[in-house]
């Protein structure tokens, strides 16, 4: 079944399910529901694995190291107060991301077919561990 991969990702990174778009993606923070309240489109088996956190730490490096070097370049703050500062920013930044990158992940693996649904069908896979 083709789906369109552009409004689909464009409801994971507004953390909605990618199929209508109304329900939500996650219950909680980046925990997946089973499946769509309001569709009733199975997302709970797909696994996103480690590309948001790769996505959100890319995207926030490439804020947080210019502004660094921007603050030293205009101002040379001191050095404590740039330890206390560009960890906390960069922290706070992937926090943000790590919700928005994992939806457009899990909406893109929905609309490209990569769901995993190929190992669920082996009788006694070896899947049995791995969380949901
Ligand atoms: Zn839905």
């Amino acid at each position: 079944m083709a789906r369109a991969l552009g409004p689909a990702l464009g409801n994971g990174i507004r953390r909605r399910c990618p199929a209508c778009g109304r329900g939500a993606l996650f219950a909680g923070y980046l925990r997946p529901v089973a499946a769509c309240a309001a569709c009733g489109e199975a997302l709970g088996h797909i696994r996103a694995d480690d590309f948001p956190p790769y996505i959100a730490i890319l995207v926030a490096g490439h804020v947080v190291v210019p502004l660094i070097l921007f603050a030293e370049q205009a101002w040379a703050p001191a050095l404590w107060l740039q330890l206390l500062v560009w960890p906390l920013l960069a922290l706070a930044l992937i926090a943000l991301l790590l919700p928005v990158a994992k939806g457009g992940v899990l909406a893109a693996l929905w609309a490209l077919g990569l769901t995993g649904g190929e190992r669920q069908e082996e009788p006694g896979g070896t899947d049995a561990g791995r969380r949901p």
